[in-house]
């Protein structure tokens, strides 16, 4: 749980024209819960994307310690990362329970059925899915596919955990409720955590460290609560709602 354990550096990514990351840096200390905060289109998603090596940098670096995984000649794959994903849309397997679907975390490892089945049934008891365990993905309700999506990430053990705006197709009820939860349940893992939203509130509430983006370039880095007494520049002051 010391020094860094993700540094990005100069990471830049144009698509045609548009320039999605314009040189960025940033360090995810180990262990540490840090959120990527901007508005829509800001290339939240292309970073987190590039971290996880589904998308290839045009230039820069991402180091994992002392691994390179991303830079000019090298390019280690998303499944060689050590990583897990939650997204969105949860994106669950339809065709596979509950069980079946966080198990499928597993199916690399090389554990035996039994062992497998206790781990997948004490994370499904761990996000309060324990009854449900049996049922499809289409019998649940939207929070509860994302504590499924929750569970499947949290069971292989990942060192780094990304989140691409888990929370957004809630409602505002259950998004106060759940951020805590992934909260709570990350930070017991001791993994690493890097969360992206568009919501200043959600932020502010999970953040060891925020990083503010805006049109590919980092405005600013720093806790909640620096970021609410000094923010850097214009941008970040409006877009947190603290400009006068
Ligand atoms: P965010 O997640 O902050 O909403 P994205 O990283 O998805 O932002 O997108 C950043 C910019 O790059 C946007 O202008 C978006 O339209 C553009 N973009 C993202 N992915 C692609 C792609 N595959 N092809 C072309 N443009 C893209
Ligand atoms: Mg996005």
């Amino acid at each position: 749980m010391t020094g860094h354990h993700v540094i990005v550096r100069g990471a830049s990514k144009r698509y045609g024209s548009l320039e999605a990351l314009c040189g960025i840096d940033l360090d995810l200390a180990a262990g540490s819960f840090t959120v990527l905060l901007g508005p829509s289109g800001s290339g939240k998603s292309t970073l987190l994307r590039s971290i996880a090596g589904v998308e290839k940098l045009d230039g820069g670096t991402i180091h994992f310690g002392p691994r390179t995984i991303s830079d000019r000649q090298t390019h280690v794959k998303p499944e060689k990362r050590a990583l897990a994903m939650v997204f969105q849309d949860y994106a669950l397997w339809p065709h596979l329970t509950v069980r079946q679907n966080v198990a499928y975390a597993l199916r690399r490892r090389r554990l035996g059925g039994q062992e497998a089945g206790r781990r997948v049934e004490s994370m499904l008891e761990r996000v309060g899915l324990g009854a449900k365990s049996g049922s499809y993905p289409h019998e649940l309700s939207g929070g509860q596919q994302q504590r499924v999506a929750l569970a499947r990430a949290i069971v292989g053990e990942p060192e780094l955990i990304l989140f691409d705006e888990p929370l957004s197709n809630l409602d505002a009820d259950l998004r106060e409720h759940l951020r805590l939860e992934i909260a709570t349940l990350t930070r017991e893992t001791g993994a690493t955590a890097l969360y992206i939203t568009h919501d200043q509130s959600e932020a502010f509430a999970l953040a060891d460290e925020v990083a503010i983006l805006n049109a590919g370039v980092i405005e600013q880095r720093g806790s909640a609560e620096s970021i609410f007494r000094h923010p850097a520049t214009p941008f970040v002051a409006r877009f947190t709602g603290l400009a006068g």
